[in-house]
């Protein structure tokens, strides 16, 4: 069986950066199942892998155009401090969700002062070129369920 949207496609994947520096592998883990065709992986990753069968390995480089997205300007936000309120210690690095006009999306905070906290709402991995080392492990016919929902259920998947 070939991956074509609407298939639920397992792979083993290792991803490193362009300083070959890994950043997420399922090496030793379950695969990571998603749902073919649905955006569930990076644009770049899910267009390599379309066509492809069981025990076939490729190695791909995502543009961040195809991957995270180049960093937004606009999703950068120098926030009064007080609406941290309750929280002692703001420091950078920290994660919170934060609500949006798109709606809650996490952000890091990239940097502090006694009357402002500034928070970045880019995804970590925004503006990297993505080296993804990927070998098929598995592909079968998504259920009705999972078509409805947009992704993969079971091992590898979403569990709800
Ligand atoms: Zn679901």
């Amino acid at each position: 069986m070939q991956v074509a949207d609407n298939k639920v496609v397992l792979i083993h994947y290792t991803l490193t950066n362009a300083d070959g520096e890994v950043l997420d592998s399922s090496a030793g883990g379950e695969p990571l199942a998603y749902l073919h065709g649905k955006g569930n992986i990076v644009p770049g990753l899910e267009n390599a892998l379309t066509g492809k069968q069981v025990g076939d390995k490729q190695q791909v480089e995502v543009s961040p155009e195809e991957g995270y997205g180049l960093p937004n300007e606009e999703l950068i936000q120098e926030v009064e401090r007080n609406l941290f309120d309750g929280i002692d210690n703001i420091e950078v690095g920290m994660q919170f969700m934060a609500q949006t006009p798109w709606g809650e999306q996490p952000v890091v905070v990239t940097a502090v002062s006694d009357e402002t906290v500034t928070v970045d709402g880019n995804h970590p991995l925004a503006g990297e070129v993505l080296n993804f080392d990927v070998e098929v492990a598995e592909v079968r016919d998504a259920s009705e369920e999972e078509l409805e929902h947009g992704h993969a259920h079971g091992a590898g998947g979403h569990h709800h």
